[in-house]
């Protein structure tokens, strides 16, 4: 054991909320020391989530256009996709952003130390490295940016068979049969990747509907496409036994009343959610303190309940989103290097990245009735959309959710090719306190899908210019 060295600021984890708090500390000009068992920064995000599967998915949304190309006359005679070459795709990608995001460390002077960290008392941690070496690093303030793991069922076996959104990011082969435990985020994201590669995927979801925090009409056009690409999609259905057997897995799923059946799957996906990973770093040695949840105890300046340490991130608290982690990033930096300032933001978007995209931000329709919020929804459906109708896909819907008295925008919500990248309107709008009316005047360019959120907004005043309602 080397002797303790010093740094001014620590940071613990090199995913989205941890690197960008210590590129932004450098640029503030403070010491930084960075430490993850990565070889470069990047965290789950980069090395095993958001990043690899978008490159899947890119992948699979070219397998799909292509099948799509016939309704519109261009026809591909042999379509083959190569799942090892695709897998290198993918490994390409997450080589070339984390080599990318260690190069940025270095230029920023940031010390990268590559191991794990663990609390010795509250100014100070051991470095573990995989070779067994450590050391002892003494800090002025840490930053715990350690985010989170998946969660699992506890009658899971032991078994290669059954994947979690890590090891499901290997395609090098595809199982014929998969079934996908959970239908949020990770669920359907891979239900969209094995199924195009030709794998019969069922989804077994417990509660009623599919994404539960989004709204029921836009969760409903994702689910009727689903279904045209899945072997099954079943909501309210539980997982209660999983078997291994001589030609796979067994399962027991139950449905909401009750009725019990049994399925066979060469494999199984589980994506039943993530939980705070605060495992190993000894915060008992610390005066951090957890929610009841697991979660740590953060103010809105991202302070623990110890002077010295910080929060950020998945392991913080809902969402678990890398945008939410990168923005709280932020704001620690900022209130470590004196600067006045708080995690107080206007909306966090959710996007998932299945085929159609679904996007929304700010309050949902649901969300609205049950806080009885005199609002207005605002819908303006894809088939009244020139861009949408060009690019053959009308099965889109954007809403609006806004206060009934003054118009302004509460929420928005996108099912729709490229949804992802429009909801950052809604954002906008949101963060500068815009109403139907400002979204209304804006130009938007022709033909867009953006002008769909143009026309929804038009819905306020009673009529949109390519929607017929007739005057009450
Ligand atoms: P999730 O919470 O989105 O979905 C888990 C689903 O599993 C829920 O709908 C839940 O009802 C269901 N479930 C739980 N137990 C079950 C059981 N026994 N049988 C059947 N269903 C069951 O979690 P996730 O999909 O695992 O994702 C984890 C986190 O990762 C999320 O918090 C998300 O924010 C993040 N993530 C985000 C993205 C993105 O932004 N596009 C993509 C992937 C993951």
């Amino acid at each position: 054991m080397n002797p303790p060295d010093h740094t001014p600021l620590l940071v613990i984890g090199a995913g989205p909320g941890g690197y960008t708090a210590a590129f932004m500390a450098a640029d503030l000009k403070i010491d930084v020391t960075l430490v993850d068992i990565k070889p470069n920064p990047g965290g789950i995000c980069l090395f095993e989530g958001c990043i690899p599967t978008k490159a899947l998915l890119h992948a699979v949304k070219i397998i799909a256009d292509t099948k799509a190309a016939q309704d519109i006359g261009i026809e591909f005679k042999e379509l083959y996709a190569d799942p090892p070459k695709i897998n290198r795709f993918k490994d390409d990608v997450v080589k070339k952003l984390t080599s990318g995001l260690g190069q940025l460390a270095k230029m920023r002077q940031i010390r990268y130390i590559r191991g794990r960290a663990e609390f010795l008392n509250s100014s100070s941690v051991k470095i573990s490295s995989e070779d067994g070496s450590g050391q002892e690093l003494s800090f002025d303030q840490a930053i715990i940016a350690t985010g989170s793991q998946s969660v699992h069922l506890p009658f899971e076996p032991p078994s290669d068979l059954i994947l979690d959104s890590t090891t499901a990011l290997n395609i090098q082969e595809i199982p014929k049969t998969l079934l996908i435990v959970g239908g949020g985020y990770i669920g359907l994201e891979f239900a969209t990747i094995y199924s195009e590669l030709g794998c019969h995927v069922t989804v077994a979801e417990m509660l009623p509907q599919l994404l539960p925090q989004a709204d029921h009409d836009l969760v409903a056009i994702l689910q009727k496409r689903l279904e045209l690409n899945l072997a099954g999609l079943h909501t309210a259905t539980s997982v209660r036994e999983i078997k291994g057997t001589a030609k796979g897995l067994s399962v027991k799923l139950e449905d909401k009343d009750g009725n019990i059946r049994n399925e066979g799957y060469e494999k199984i996906l589980m994506a039943v959610g993530r939980k705070p990973l605060t495992q190993g770093l000894n915060l008992e040695k610390t005066s951090v303190e957890l929610t009841p949840n697991g979660f740590i105890k953060v103010n809105d300046q991202r302070r623990t309940s110890d002077p010295k340490i910080y929060a950020i991130g998945d392991v913080a608290g809902q969402p678990m989103l890398a945008h939410k982690a990168a923005h709280e990033a932020r704001v620690a930096a900022r209130v470590i290097a004196g600067q006045d300032t708080a995690f107080h933001p206007s909306a966090i978007p959710s996007v998932i990245y299945t085929n159609p995209e679904m996007a929304w931000c700010g309050l949902t329709e649901t969300e609205a009735k049950e806080k009885s919020r005199d609002i207005k929804t605002l819908k303006f459906p894809w088939m009244a959309s020139g861009r949408a109708v060009t690019l053959n896909r009308t099965e889109g819907l954007t809403k609006l959710i806004v206060d009934a008295q003054d118009g302004k925008l509460l929420g928005m919500g996108i099912i729709g090719e490229s949804a992802g990248e429009m909801i950052a309107e809604g954002l906008l709008a949101m963060q500068l306190g815009a109403t139907a009316r400002d979204i209304m005047h804006t130009i938007h360019p022709h033909p867009t899908l953006s002008e769909t959120i143009m026309e929804a907004a038009e819905i306020y005043l009673g009529q949109s210019t390519h929607i017929f309602r007739r005057q009450k």
